[in-house]
């Protein structure tokens, strides 16, 4: 993804802030369909469908009338492909998008590579019902098929072309990897590597909590609490570059080094599963559980496992296999022995049949990369259903 900063003028700022707030709408309005459509039904709604819905919408209102229909339809798209992501189990369940923090559109096909150069150092992109608008020239534009703008939570736009990373050619060595998404480390890999998704420091968090606590003592309105928000949003925004700095690097390096890399066919999204929303309230949830939710959510989405594999899937296209994870934690790498036992605790495996001990995500990215994972042999009974394995049960 490379990443350019929008340089809108104020009028174009307006009209960008109202394609934000459409797609917002359509997007918002397809997942509360989405959610509420009852399981014993018909498929949900598709694309087509409510491609449909959107245009009868468009005769209705106004507002949306006035807006472009390549945005709107386009947020319709997304949210399709965010569907077939989560079924796929790549990505978690799509959310509810809120004002001032999702802020974007994306447009696809011709218009995307209409790229004017103005100069060395500035180029224009052409946004429907907005015209020209200029970008930073920060280093060259790919050859992409689509773009998104976004506004980010301090109020810079940035505009992304999605240009799909050309794939990295195998090493030809036959070797095969494991990963393990961990909840000790980001990521552990069957050679016994541990590589960590860097997030904030701890200072960094420390000064999170803080302001985040000051933010609660402002005024609502306030300066203050303006000035408040935009600190905390400076302190994710660092952290969401780290991340997907982390990502690119980690997915070059495993693509390059090896031929066959197996993943988790983890569905990611059965474990970041929000409760169902309250009918009453749309996009409202029930406190307690989604407390109780939140602290898991934050450890898997902040290592941006889904984000990893995806990456890996385009630069290693055709050499990521899924394997099924089921008891992949508790199973001796060595002897195969299958116990709930074998978990000393989140960080030790130790085999009550053979006495091998090591990293306990080590030695799930060594069943990983045997492929093992589903022909466990099941001398002990699982006790422990896959969705409460100990590596999952608790968040770090
Ligand atoms: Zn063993």
């Amino acid at each position: 993804m490379s990443r350019y900063r929008l340089d809108p003028t104020p009028a174009q700022q307006a009209a960008l802030l109202a394609h934000c707030g459409h797609a917002r709408y359509v997007w918002n309005l397809a997942l509360e369909q989405w959610s509420m459509w009852p399981p014993d039904k018909r498929p949900t709604p598709g694309y087509v469908e409510q491609a449909r819905q959107l245009t009868e919408a468009r005769a209705v209102f106004e507002w949306l009338r006035a807006g472009s229909q390549t945005v709107q339809q386009q947020a319709l798209r997304d949210f399709d492909q965010a569907v077939k992501n989560f079924h796929a189990g790549t990505h978690r369940r799509p959310t509810w998008r809120k004002a001032g923090v999702h802020e974007g559109f994306r447009i696809v096909g011709g218009q995307a590579s209409r790229i004017v150069k103005l100069n060395r150092r500035w180029a224009a992109v052409n946004v429907p019902k907005v015209g020209r608008v200029r970008f930073r020239l920060s280093r060259p534009v790919p050859d992409a098929k689509s773009y998104r703008i976004t506004r980010d939570r301090m109020g810079r736009w940035h505009l992304a072309f999605a240009a799909i990373p050309e794939p990295i050619p195998a090493p030809g060595t036959g070797e095969v990897v494991g990963v393990d998404r961990g909840i000790m480390v980001s990521a552990a890999l069957s050679t016994g590597e541990l590589l960590t998704c860097p997030g904030l420091s701890d200072r960094e968090q420390a000064r999170l909590t803080q302001l985040q606590r000051r933010l609660a003592r402002c005024r609502p309105g306030s300066k203050r609490r303006h000035r408040v928000k935009a600190a905390i949003a400076k302190l994710h925004a660092r952290a969401a570059d780290r991340r997907k700095d982390w990502v690119e690097k980690t997915s070059t390096d495993l693509a390059r080094r090896f031929d066959v890399i197996r993943v988790e066919d983890l569905r990611i999204t059965q474990m970041t599963r929000r409760p169902k929303p309250n009918p009453g309230r749309p996009g409202g949830y029930r406190p307690n559980r989604r407390r109780a939710k939140a602290g898991l959510n934050r450890g898997i989405l902040a290592n941006g496992w889904g984000l990893l594999v995806q990456r890996l899937e385009h630069k290693a296209a055709g050499r990521v296999e899924k394997v099924n994870p089921a008891y992949t934690s508790q199973t001796c790498s060595v002897c195969g022995h299958c116990a709930p036992e074998n978990r000393e605790n989140q960080a030790v495996f130790r085999c009550v049949a053979c006495g091998h001990q090591a990293n306990a995500d080590v030695n799930a990215a060594v069943n990983i990369a045997a492929g093992r994972a589903v022909s466990a042999r099941r001398e002990t009974p699982p006790r422990v259903s896959p969705k409460r394995e100990p590596q999952h049960a608790t968040s770090a």
